[in-house]
């Protein structure tokens, strides 16, 4: 059997990179949109061209324009709750076991939900669908000043750890605006003893992921331009950071060309941990078994020889 046809079989899959905000198939988002009173294209081939990225998207700027309709979808907690039910069931019919599924709670506040409700209503939507999977609660990089914003995540992460939410994440422009402008928020993470998972080392380069690392980063989102610097690379190792790498998404983002320019198996070879995932499945018109059989190249011939 190829590994492809085993990648296909397997019912044991994991997601730990998978924003409910990029992951919004064209049924969901019909649903969604018919509870928010929102009119949608009739032709489902432009609805799906609307929630995913071109093939010549120039940078993750571009890319997180892609956003804005679903986010649009989900400003209700029954909005909310619909979208993570949806998502989850999908994950499951595609065999994954688990994901921890991220979004962030203060972009779905327009229509006057508090981050709080936001926060419980995706949580509620998770639990009726009997799947098993963790929340992580993003605080954004985007421009505006939303500092308080920002803290009230980390806080929210706090008061729902172990009940659903396991960790907090900063997401957003990483090139527009750096790791070193959000100190605040590890210090407040590392305060409450939340932990922290940090988009670095996608549009900017292994310096971002040393910031998050040596501000108590426990897990890097991306991280694939680590490699550019031996030193942090040796950083990961010693505090045993794993990676959350996104293939399609890096391409379409052009932190890569293509796959095999990802670093993957020189960072398994290295003895760093490193996780692949979906990032966002309709954004990136991807699911993990994609992912992984993209990648399989570097992993099967790295089992192959250890
Ligand atoms: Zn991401």
């Amino acid at each position: 059997m190829d590994i492809c046809s085993i990648i296909d079989s397997l019912q044991c899959l994991a997601d730990l990179h998978l924003h409910l905000d990029g992951s919004v198939s064209v049924a969901s988002a019909r649903r969604l949109a018919a509870i928010e009173k929102v009119s949608l294209p009739d032709d489902d081939e432009i609805l799906r061209n609307m929630l995913m990225v071109s093939e010549d998207c120039a940078d993750l700027n571009e890319y997180l324009e892609r956003f804005s309709l679903p986010v649009s979808l989900m400003q209700s907690k029954e909005s909310l709750g619909a979208a993570a039910y949806d998502l989850c069931i999908t994950l499951a019919e595609q065999g994954l076991m688990y994901a921890e599924i991220r979004f962030a709670p203060q972009k779905h506040c327009e229509k006057g939900l508090t981050q709080k409700e936001a926060v419980m209503a995706v949580l509620d939507g998770i639990r009726r669908s009997g799947f098993s999977a963790g929340l992580i609660l993003c605080c954004m990089r985007d421009g505006k000043d939303n500092s308080v914003e920002n803290l009230e995540t980390v806080r929210l992460s706090s008061e729902f750890q172990n009940k659903g939410v396991c960790a907090c994440d900063l997401a957003g422009a990483e090139a527009l605006f750096p790791n070193e402008n959000y100190i605040s928020i590890f210090d407040e993470a590392g305060r409450l003893g939340v932990k922290l998972t940090v988009h670095s080392g996608e549009a900017l380069g292994a310096g971002s992921v040393r910031t998050a690392l040596e501000n108590g980063a426990d897990r890097i989102g991306h991280g694939v331009r680590s490699a550019e610097d031996e030193n942090v690379v040796s950083l990961l190792k010693e505090k045993d950071i794993p990676l959350e790498i996104c293939p399609t998404s890096n391409i379409n983002t052009c932190v890569v060309q293509n796959v095999s320019e990802l670093p993957v198996r020189k960072f398994m070879e290295q003895g760093i941990r490193v996780t692949i995932n979906t990032d966002n499945m309709s954004v990136s018109s991807t699911d993990i078994k994609n992912e992984l059989k993209k990648n399989s190249k570097s992993i099967w011939i790295w089992r192959a020889g250890t």
